[in-house]
């Protein structure tokens, strides 16, 4: 599948990305490395050069972002290493050391980055497959009402699109996000939402699972992994239910279904970035059926199954419980079956 963004080949299959996880971060025998105080400025403006075998330690790629910093003027040399920003790993799973990088598996997200450095960083850093500029807000929409605008941050070089790898109990998943435009989920040992889904598809065995704000489509996709029947992704934001359509199809071979329909492209869904109305984006069926909709949650019912569903209602804002118990109530006058967040 060609890459919405660069046109070129970041997005795998699942079974491609997994088979390389044993590997790709892994030092080679000629591989050095240095352990980086990220608190502290960089001593020197020196930064090792990657190894024979293609790799080099993060700490190492750090320190070469932070020498392109003080060149460009950004940093004068007294911030910490830290200050260039967050490194996005692609493919990102749960790692128990640091990884030795290889081409293009980084994204960089740093709020002071200029436009002429993240230029400059793309073609220099071997390492670094696209560098975004970033804020104190999460990208995408976070109020469920829709009437708040939407903010994004900006993908100022290369390419944002990533994969993360999220385990379930029946295996795991493989699931791009493209990060300039979508909320960051860090794949962890135990992911708590993925553990509170599986707790209830063990006790209610469903037959329609929804996921009724998508994001990506992890629980929904989690929910297919588990071999739920029928399940419906959908979202509001244009970047999440076109991502939770490509995920459908990186993991498909982990589900029963015949050929995936896409109703839709990227370019056509930038045109409408938030949607109220659900429009259906893609669907598969076979022996499970599986559909992606674009769409506010609260107007989902209008194509939801007329049987009972398990939906699951993962919003932003929990901690207001008032709020979470008025957003339940109304979604369970209109649908039959359970609702949970998660
Ligand atoms: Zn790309
Ligand atoms: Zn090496």
């Amino acid at each position: 599948m060609r890459c919405p963004v660069c046109g070129g080949d970041c997005i795998r299959d699942a079974p491609a990305v997994l088979e390389s996880l044993s590997s790709v971060f892994s030092k080679c025998e000629e591989c050095r490395f240095r352990i980086l105080d990220k608190n502290a400025p960089l001593r020197g403006r020196f930064y090792a050069t990657p190894c024979a075998c293609n790799r080099r330690f993060i700490d190492e790629v750090f320190a070469h972002i932070y020498v392109i910093f003080l060149d460009e003027g950004i940093l004068s040399g007294d911030e910490p290493l830290r200050a260039v920003g967050s490194p996005l790993i692609h493919p990102g799973f749960f790692m128990t050391s640091p990884p030795f990088l290889s081409p293009d598996s980084l994204v960089l997200l740093s709020p002071i980055v200029t436009e002429e450095a993240a230029k400059r960083i793309v073609v220099e850093v071997p390492e670094v497959k696209g560098v975004v500029k970033c804020g104190d807000y999460v990208p995408g929409v976070t109020d469920l009402s829709l009437s708040s605008p939407y903010r994004t941050y900006q993908l100022l070089a290369g390419c944002d699109v990533r994969a993360g790898v999220f385990s379930t109990r029946a295996g795991p998943l493989v699931i791009y996000t493209q990060q300039s435009v979508m909320h960051i989920e860090f794949p962890r040992l135990r992911n708590p939402k993925i553990q509170s889904v599986e707790r209830h598809l063990g006790t209610r065995h469903p037959t329609w699972c929804v996921d009724a704000c998508s994001g990506a489509g992890t629980l929904g996709l989690c929910a297919a992994r588990h071999g739920v029947l029928g399940v419906i992704m959908s979202d509001a934001w244009y970047a999440a239910a076109y991502w939770s359509a490509v995920n459908l199809h990186v993991n498909r071979m982990f589900f029963k279904i015949d050929e995936i329909v896409f109703h839709s492209t990227y370019d056509a869904m930038q045109e409408h970035m938030v949607r109220r109305d659900p429009v259906r984006i893609a669907d598969a069926g076979g022996d499970q059926s599986i559909l992606v909709y674009q769409g506010d949650y609260r107007e989902l019912w209008r194509v939801l199954p007329s049987e009972p569903v398990c939906a699951v209602l993962d919003i932003f804002h929990k901690s207001d419980k008032d709020e979470t118990d008025r957003i339940l109530q109304e979604w369970q006058s209109r649908v039959p079956g359970e609702v949970f967040i998660p």
